[in-house]
């Protein structure tokens, strides 16, 4: 089942999401629903509280990516209660978006590893390393259950740049392919 997802503005991305247990309801199709989610609006990854849930849960599936970087190809996974226990290496830059913020797609700056602990979708205890734009995409999911989002990166004079832009699209006013929640919409 495809979910809206919420857009900038909305209280939900700026909370900082709960960990859940593995007896959290309907988890299974939770999980199924933010992958469909993700597929029909051509993102590579999305964060629990984009669909309204302020819980520690990301899906994510890099392939897109795959002509430009060969390692994106097979990933595809489910996070649960991630965190990120180190980031190293020179910072570099990567043109992001974001499903919850269309239509602007900025520089960001990120460090290219990271140690990761997360659990999978059977619950099982996981502990990696992972480099480049699979860390990339983690790092900016990992952000929206921080209550952080990528625009928040920007310098203050970029952020004031995209003001009028932020605020449209919280009113809604802004044209998307795929069902969204606009926390600042005028009721007709
Ligand atoms: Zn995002």
């Amino acid at each position: 089942m495809i979910l809206p997802i919420v857009a900038y503005g909305h209280p939900n991305l700026r909370k900082k999401a709960v960990p859940i247990t593995a007896d959290f309801p309907d988890l299974k199709k939770l999980t199924a629903d933010m992958f469909d989610t993700m597929y029909s609006s051509n993102g590579v990854g999305l964060a629990a509280p984009q669909i309204n849930q302020s819980i520690r849960m990301i899906v994510i599936d890099t392939s897109p990516y795959s002509d430009d970087y060969p390692d994106a190809g097979n990933f595809k996974t489910v996070l649960i209660n991630p965190q990120i226990l180190s980031e190293e290496g020179e910072e570099w830059l990567f043109n992001e978006g974001c499903l919850s913020v269309p239509e602007i797609r900025e520089d960001i700056n990120r460090r290219p590893q990271i140690h990761i602990t997360y659990y999978d979708e059977n619950f099982s205890f996981q502990d990696k390393n992972f480099s480049g734009i699979i860390a990339r995409v983690i790092q900016h999911e990992y952000d929206h259950l921080e209550g952080i989002l990528f625009v928040d990166r920007l310098s203050s004079l970029k952020k004031m740049l995209l003001k009028r832009k932020l605020s449209d699209i919280s009113k809604g006013n802004i044209k998307v392919k795929y069902k969204m929640i606009f926390p600042n919409q005028k009721k007709h």
